[in-house]
């Protein structure tokens, strides 16, 4: 399967790591949409949130939030503030077909988002 996020997990890509042990790991986004813009992913391939099924999946999904809050308190945005994005398929923007979690902060974010 060529897909980039199974590639870093397994380290035959690059990355520019910020969390990485366990079954998730964190990593700052190639192209960044905001000052910060941290990738929350897990090793485990599984395409998208709409996939999600099951209580193996749900504490995965409980994994990926909670390390997103611990990488934002290590990158600083605790008590600014940040914003967590997921993009779930075609009409939610989603262009990567391996789960992720998108950290981003470092500006106002505005509402609703585009
Ligand atoms: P999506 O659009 O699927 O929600 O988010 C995918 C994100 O992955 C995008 O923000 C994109 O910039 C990022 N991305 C795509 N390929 C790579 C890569 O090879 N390395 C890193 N660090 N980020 C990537
Ligand atoms: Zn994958």
């Amino acid at each position: 399967m060529d897909c980039i996020f199974c590639k870093i997990s397994d380290g035959k890509a690059k990355a520019d790591f910020v969390m990485n042990d366990g079954e998730v790991f964190a990593i700052r986004d190639v192209h960044p949409a905001a000052p910060t813009h941290i990738l929350i992913i897990p090793r485990r391939h599984v395409p998208s949130l709409a996939d999600i099924t099951g209580k193996d999946d749900a504490e995965l999904i409980s994994k990926l939030v909670t390390t997103a809050v611990e990488v934002a308190r290590k990158v600083s945005l605790a008590e600014r503030g940040y914003r967590l994005v997921w993009n779930c398929r075609a009409e939610g923007g989603q262009t990567v077909g391996h789960i992720h979690l998108h950290l981003l902060g470092g500006r106002q974010m505005k509402w609703p988002p585009g």
